[in-house]
């Protein structure tokens, strides 16, 4: 029997760099990536299947009912939701798997899966947050004030998280990330 994967939960304020981080880690890792549902619109170069399930409100709150999802959160004005189905099956296979969520996400997933390992990605500053959040382009002035707002109140969350791990670097973030879950495997 092949041992079953870790659920790993991680986080960290909008711009911080959690997808790019995590991008890097999976290039060594053989870790598996959730592919999470939202109701956001897709920006620039966005896939639908690969870097979410884009939906309706409709279509998420049909999942939500049927239980589709280990968590689901409202994260400024739109549904996120992590599928059930795929990440328990890449588990049972003895797959670690990646939820790359926000903190009340990951609040109810460490009530239901307390064996889980969450890491809480910060910025070196609020002043280079706020420069990683307007380099990217993506969103529009009003919705970069919402995240910048909202990233403070996710900070102050970050001592509830099992690691809290600074991005200064994108490779060394990344090593410490891959350390931890060394170290979380016994290996
Ligand atoms: P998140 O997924 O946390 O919202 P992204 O991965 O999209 O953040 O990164 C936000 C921006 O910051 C991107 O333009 C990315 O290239 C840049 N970035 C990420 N990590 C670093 C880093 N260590 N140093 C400098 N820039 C970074
Ligand atoms: P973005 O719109 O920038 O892709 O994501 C906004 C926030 O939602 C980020 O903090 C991201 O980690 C979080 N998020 C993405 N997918 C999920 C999910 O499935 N569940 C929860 N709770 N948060 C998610």
């Amino acid at each position: 029997m092949k041992q079953k994967g870790l659920l790993v939960v991680i986080s960290g304020p909008a711009g911080t760099g959690k997808g790019t981080v995590v991008r890097e880690l999976l290039k060594n890792n053989g870790a598996k990536l959730s592919v999470s549902a939202t109701t956001r619109q897709p920006r620039t170069g966005e896939e639908n299947g690969v870097h979410y399930h884009f939906l309706t409100r409709e279509q998420f709150e049909k999942m939500i009912a049927e239980d589709g999802f280990l968590e689901y959160a409202e994260y400024c004005g739109n549904y996120y939701g992590s599928p059930k189905k795929q990440a328990e099956q890449w588990m049972s296979e003895g797959n670690d798997v990646i939820l790359e969520i926000e903190v009340q996400g990951c609040r109810k997933i460490k009530d239901r899966n307390p064996d889980c390992v969450s890491i809480f990605i910060m910025p070196p500053s609020m002043e280079e947050l706020e420069k990683r959040l307007r380099g990217r382009g993506t969103e529009t002035e009003e919705v970069i004030l919402k995240r910048l707002e909202r990233a403070k109140e996710e900070m102050a969350l970050s001592e509830n998280y099992d690691y809290v791990i600074v991005n200064d670097t994108v490779a060394g973030c990344a090593a410490e990330i891959e350390a931890v879950l060394r170290a979380e495997k016994n290996q």
